[in-house]
């Protein structure tokens, strides 16, 4: 029995970070890990930045609110939920998710949470456990499922690699180029059919 477990920003949904940035003008809210790879310090800055700012966690939240996720990711999302069982692991935290989750139908979410101070700015962040997505993919092959995980950069790598099949999802060149044991989707139509032939569901 397959269980599908999959990456959220760049594969559902647009990258949240960047969308805030480009909403609040704020530009060095863009970083990333690819710019700062320590997830402890990129976090520490952002946090630091909207406390700057005086940003609080609704104003972060009425900016999320504005997105929609990528073209055509209910509709497979929902063609997905009816053949398999599908997580979605991310590195997100739960009250930045869940207008975007609203948006995809509610489906199973593991994530991270904020912290709040009594004004209701970000105090902190708690991480539930370390390497979350691979870690949870080691959890279900424990519970016996055979896993597929897919996703679209750095931070998934760990978890394809954990899993018994891993899949890239409009993946950055460099990510392609350093990892080419993972097959390669663009299409929401290349990653059903990838999924399919998994699966073997061809209906
Ligand atoms: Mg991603």
């Amino acid at each position: 029995m397959h269980i599908v477990c999959s990456d959220l920003e760049g594969v559902f949904t647009p990258e949240v970070w960047i969308n805030v940035a480009e909403r609040t003008g704020i530009e060095e809210l863009k970083l990333t890990t690819r710019d700062i790879p320590d997830y402890d310090v990129l976090m520490k800055k952002r946090l630091n930045i909207l406390d700057e700012k005086g940003l609080k966690l609704k104003d972060i939240i009425d900016v999320i609110e504005t997105m929609a996720p990528l073209d055509g990711a209910r509709e497979f999302l929902d063609w997905l939920r009816t053949r398999v069982q599908v997580l979605i692991l991310s590195d997100t935290y739960s009250e930045f998710a869940a207008p975007l989750m609203g948006k995809l139908g509610w489906p199973t979410l593991f994530c991270h949470d904020l912290t709040l101070d009594d004004t209701g700015a970000i105090a902190d962040y708690n991480l539930r456990i370390r390497d979350m997505k691979k870690n949870t993919v080691r959890a279900m092959k424990q519970l016996n499922y055979e896993t597929i995980a897919m996703g679209d950069s750095y931070n998934d790598i760990t978890m394809l690699k954990e899993a018994d099949q891993g899949i890239l999802f409009r993946p950055p060149d460099n990510v392609i180029e350093e990892f080419p044991e993972f097959p390669v989707t663009h299409t929401y139509e290349e990653l059903r059919a990838t999924l399919e032939g998994i699966l073997d569901i061809g209906y």
